[in-house]
This record gives structure tokens, C-alpha cells and sequence, in this order.
């Protein structure tokens, strides 16, 4: 397969360009080529540096505060020149508030500056190639760790209403759960097995509580692959078999700022 081929432009008037140098190394080590323009280049030049490198995606990198004019310029002069179809992905200081504005005036994605580059080189790879991340469908359920399920049942069942659909033990990670519907999720209420039990050293540090957030996914192994290559901790590398004989694997909260997610993807129903 041929290289992706990269231009990285600094559009504007900003004088900065440490943090473009950085991301088109990056790209260099997933190895793309990457071609950089240099400093404070008009739209229309960069807009014609592209087509003349014959590149299949635009990186503009903006800390001037300018980006809301400047990248839709750029996409508007790509539009002028005939080359609509070259993607453009944004990056460098800009306010989170603004990526709606700029995913409508056409720029294809905005990172952050707290994006990992690897994240970057994952999504322009994606995109090149046409590979989707597909978003998780759905909350599967909260998971709840308890000391005593029987203790705590009564609280979701009567206060709450809820049904209780299944209560089973998972060896595995030696707890017993209990699972409420509650419109298209559930709560899962873990109650620790044992002192092995990573529900028990939760509970020890933490005490009661929210302890995940799963989240439903088609594709478990594809998923992990996907957040894999870019860079995001995984508890567990492989799947394992938990309640209902679903495949779930774990996050490590890190990735997620201190949310423990777990992604699951349920069986064939019987
Ligand atoms: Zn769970």
C-alpha cells in the first residue's frame, strides 16, 4: 500500500510551530509522509501546496486564536480549486466550544490539545482508508458494588420499582450480580465473593458506590484493537467470558480521567 501523504500547514499569523513539528514526527513514525509548508501561509497557498504534493489530507494547526476564520478559508480555497475531496483535520489551542462550528464550515475533525498523536495518525489512517470507529450502541448497564445484595435490593426493587431480572455469580472475577432493568439498561449490583475479588479491594478503598459504566459494542475484539493503536490502557488485552455468557473487557480508568468503563458485547440469546 502506498504511504498517506500529509500536508501540515500553519495558517495565520502565529509564530509558533513546536507543536506541528511534533505531530508531523509522529506521523512520520506511523509512517505517512509529511510534507510541511512552513509558517504563516495563506489559505489559497495551502490550498495549492496540496494539490501540487498530491497529499490526501490537510493537517492545520492554529494557537493564534484565529482558527474559526482561517480553517474554513482553507476549506472554501480547496473548494475554489477544484479539490473539495482532500480532507481537512484540525489541531492546536482551540476550545471545544468551537468544533461544532468548524465540523459544520467542513473540517473533518478537530483535536484537542489534550489528543494523544497517536490518536491523530489513528484517525487519519481511518479515514484515508475508509474504517469507521463505530460508537458504542448503547449504556449495557451501571455496575454498583455493594457489600450485601440482599441488603441492597430491597431499595431498588421497592423504592424504586425496578424488576429484577437475574441474579448469577461470575467465578471469574469472583462476585455475584444482580441485574435491574431500567428502560433499555440495567443496574448491576456486584457483591464481592471473596477477598480476591476485585469488587472486594474496591470496596475497601472506596467503599459503596458506582464502580463502571459498561457500554454495549458490536465487535468487542475490533473495538480493543482500535483503542489499542491509539494508545489507550486496556485492564484486559482479551476478552473474557462475564454475566450471561457475554464478552467483556475492561478500560483502564486512566483512559477515561477516573471512569471505569467496561465494554460488552452479549451473546446470542437463548
Ligand atoms: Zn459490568
Amino acid at each position: 500500500m502506498k504511504p498517506i501523504r500529509v500536508l501540515i500547514a500553519k495558517p495565520g499569523l502565529d509564530g509558533h510551530d513546536r507543536g506541528a513539528l511534533i505531530i508531523a514526527q509522529a506521523l512520520r513514525d506511523h509512517g505517512m509522509e509529511v510534507i510541511y509548508t512552513g509558517l504563516r501561509q495563506s489559505a489559497i497557498q495551502i490550498a495549492r501546496a496540496a494539490i501540487q504534493e498530491d497529499v490526501d489530507v490537510i493537517g492545520l494547526s492554529s494557537l493564534s486564536g484565529a482558527h474559526k476564520s482561517l480553517f474554513p478559508k482553507v476549506v472554501e480555497a480547496l473548494k475554489e480549486q477544484g479539490a473539495s475531496d482532500i480532507p481537512v483535520i484540525g489541531g492546536g489551542v482551540i476550545p471545544a466550544e468551537d468544533i461544532p462550528f468548524l465540523e459544520e464550515k467542513g473540517v473533518d475533525k478537530i483535536f484537542t490539545s489534550g489528543s494523544p498523536t497517536d490518536a491523530i495518525a489513528v484517525y487519519i489512517k481511518q479515514l484515508i482508508h475508509k474504517e469507521t470507529i463505530e460508537a458504542p450502541s448503547k449504556i449495557a448497564h451501571i455496575g454498583i458494588a455493594v457489600e450485601s445484595i440482599d441488603a441492597t435490593l430491597p431499595f431498588y426493587q421497592h423504592t424504586l420499582g425496578l424488576e429484577l431480572q437475574a441474579v448469577e455469580k461470575v467465578e471469574s472475577e469472583q462476585v455475584r450480580v444482580a441485574f435491574l432493568k431500567i428502560g433499555g439498561t440495567m443496574f448491576e449490583l456486584l457483591e464481592p465473593l471473596s477477598e480476591d475479588s476485585p469488587i472486594q479491594s474496591f470496596l475497601m478503598k472506596k467503599g459503596e458506590g458506582v464502580h463502571h459504566i459498561a457500554l454495549e459494542v458490536d465487535d468487542i475484539h475490533k473495538r480493543l484493537n482500535q483503542y489499542r493503536d491509539q494508545g489507550i490502557r486496556l485492564i484486559h488485552e482479551q476478552p473474557k467470558t462475564g454475566a450471561h455468557n457475554s464478552q467483556i473487557a475492561f478500560l483502564h480508568p486512566k483512559a477515561a480521567n477516573g471512569v471505569l468503563f467496561e465494554l460488552c458485547q452479549h451473546g446470542e440469546e437463548e
